[in-house]
């Protein structure tokens, strides 16, 4: 569904050239939920704002169902990190989900089903007439993921969407994204720079050097479908996916290259 292929992005700027995204490929197939996962400052944002078409490639190119990425490609919705300053606080809830609808040329009535429908997935049917402001952060992140939700993406690109909420929150947000995707069949990338989070939510996980950045691992998470915050996360291989995703991402900082093939023998390497 989504090929990235060659991605560089240098932002130049008042005399300063900053390569942000040196050389990235990798593939995403329909149906799929991808984390994107690595250090702070490594183009995780510059990545997805490529994708979506919000920012052009330096070098490279994206392709999303065969075609050429140049502007923000319909069927792709967006949930940013800092959800307080992506709603309009004047704004109830439902207007804010439905904003985005008002250009597509439906009828109010599609709209007010859609809106209705994608706050009831999110759990906020209650919530439709309140504003913003009124919400708590979590809330506030539903509210955001319901917009995207009505606009019937088939791509959702979530950029580090957690990463201001509280862990219990957080939580329960991961289980709606993990709930979400295996209902409606969206295919997901998601971005983060926490590990455990990648490896929870994650079928796959892509490793990501740190800047200038390149692909460093690729890994299937081979752990059931139905996960469950607790059980999932005592899982020993939970514990294996984790430990090996940060060794990487601590290699990475680093500079080690990444080694050709993953021991998976119990005697562990001599130190
Ligand atoms: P991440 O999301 O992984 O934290 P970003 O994509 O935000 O990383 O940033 C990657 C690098 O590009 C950082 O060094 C950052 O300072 C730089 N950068 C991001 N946006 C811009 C911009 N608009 N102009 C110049 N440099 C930028
Ligand atoms: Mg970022």
């Amino acid at each position: 569904m989504l090929d990235v292929r060659g991605l560089r992005k240098v932002y130049d700027g008042s005399g300063r050239r900053i390569e942000a995204v040196r050389d990235l490929t990798f593939s995403v197939a329909a149906g799929d939920l991808v984390c994107l996962v690595g250090p702070s400052g490594c183009g995780k944002t510059t990545l997805l704002k490529c994708v979506g078409g919000l920012l052009a490639p330096t070098g490279g190119e994206v392709l999303l169902e065969g075609r050429r990425v140049t502007g923000p490609p319909p069927g792709t919705a967006f949930v940013f990190q800092e959800y307080g300053r992506s709603l309009f606080p004047w704004m109830r809830v439902a207007a804010n989900v439905e904003l985005p609808l008002r250009q597509k040329g439906l009828s109010r009535r599609r709209r007010g089903e859609l809106v209705r429908d994608a706050l009831d997935a999110v759990g906020l049917a209650d919530a439709a007439q309140a504003y913003p402001w009124q919400l708590s952060g979590g809330m506030q992140q539903r509210v955001a993921i319901a917009r995207a939700l009505a606009h019937e993406p088939r791509l959702l690109l979530m950029d580090e969407p957690f990463a201001a909420v509280d862990a219990q929150t957080r939580a329960d947000l991961e289980d709606l994204v993990r709930g979400l995707w295996r209902e409606r069949g969206i295919t997901i990338l998601f971005v983060t720079h926490d590990i455990d989070e990648a490896v929870y939510l994650g079928r796959r996980v892509i490793v990501l050097s740190a800047s200038p950045t390149v692909v460093r691992e690729q890994l299937e998470v081979d752990l059931p479908d139905a996960r469950d915050q607790v059980r999932t996360r005592v899982d020993p291989r939970f514990a294996d996916l984790r430990t090996h995703v940060y060794e990487q991402i601590q290699a990475a900082k680093r500079g080690t290259p990444p080694a050709v093939e993953v021991t998976t023998s119990d005697t562990p390497p001599p130190r």
